[in-house]
């Protein structure tokens, strides 16, 4: 039985770059995995695939991330699917942290580890793709320029351990119906050139005045629990974006005094607070 961690992810930014023919958009994103994970537990050696999960918003079974990305593996080996997977949800689910994806890529890596590294990282990072966007990035370092529908991916210098407190306002959000909503709204894209450049060079000031997120407008046009949360975080001076399609927001390199009052005003709005940090 192997035990795995699947970080959550965070956006630093994203950039929405506009629809291609094949319905998907064309992104460019800096993301840096999280201390905050799920655990998945896989189990090879077995017949059939079983795949459980510990949260009642999350399916068991052939509808979880988890078993598309076993099952793909097990046709790419050519042999007949044979493990049995548990995950233990800790991040929260369709929040834009990406949760789903990296239980699929951590299910990839073990499959590969327990069958002695058959396949090869390119190998992957396709059958990844095949499952879904946000899964590749959850195969390469802890700080990723992705680009294109979440396939080209290039490692980036500076990745090093920073405080991050998670804020959401509650409820959830569904990535598409978010993507289809920024269609008919103007984007505002951050620049992930500067904040790549600004973490390469660990220039604090600049990666803080750089963060942004192109579907914010979408997101709290979906669920304006969002732009009440993001509005009361930036007049009491704090840098507050968006991760992913949301509704989870950050406070980017929060210290305990800002972890402090930013959990107090949670309890006044009625939102959930978690405190992580960035991977090296
Ligand atoms: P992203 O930002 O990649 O779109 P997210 O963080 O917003 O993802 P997830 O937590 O990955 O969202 O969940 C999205 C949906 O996927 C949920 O509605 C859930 O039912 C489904 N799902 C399937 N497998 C999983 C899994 N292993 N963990 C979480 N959700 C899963």
């Amino acid at each position: 039985m192997l035990r795995i961690w699947a970080p959550a992810k965070l956006n630093l930014t994203l950039e929405v770059l506009g629809r291609r023919g094949d319905g998907y958009h064309e992104i460019r994103s800096v993301v840096a995995k999280l201390a905050l994970a799920d655990l998945v537990y896989v189990e090879t050696g077995l017949g059939g695939l079983d795949v459980r999960c510990d949260h009642p918003g999350v399916p068991s079974g052939p509808g979880n991330l988890a078993y598309s990305a076993a099952l793909k593996y097990f046709e790419q080996l050519g042999c007949g699917p044979g493990a049995r997977i548990v995950i233990s949800k800790k991040i929260p689910v369709a929040a834009g942290l990406g949760g789903g994806s990296s239980d699929a890529a951590a299910v990839l890596r073990a499959l590969n580890a327990a069958y002695g590294n058959p396949l090869t990282m390119d190998r992957l990072q396709d059958i990844a793709a095949q499952v879904g966007s946000d899964v590749p990035l959850f195969l390469a370092g802890p700080l990723v320029l992705v680009e294109g529908r979440g396939e080209r991916l290039s490692d980036l210098p500076g990745a090093t351990r920073r405080n991050v407190l998670l804020i959401h306002p509650g409820g959830w959000l569904s990535t598409g119906v978010v993507y289809r909503r920024s269609d008919g709204l103007p984007l505002i894209n951050p620049s992930s050139q500067a904040v790549a450049a600004a973490m390469a060079r660990k220039d604090e000031r600049a990666v803080r005045q750089n963060l942004g997120n192109a579907l914010e407008a979408a997101a709290c046009d979906c669920h304006p629990a969002i732009g009440r949360l993001l509005a009361s975080l930036r007049r009491a001076g704090y840098t507050a974006h968006l991760t992913g399609s949301g509704p989870c927001c950050y406070v980017w390199d929060a210290d305990p005094s800002v972890v402090r009052h930013v959990s107090e005003m949670a309890r006044v709005h009625g939102w959930c607070v978690l405190v992580t940090h960035t991977l090296e």
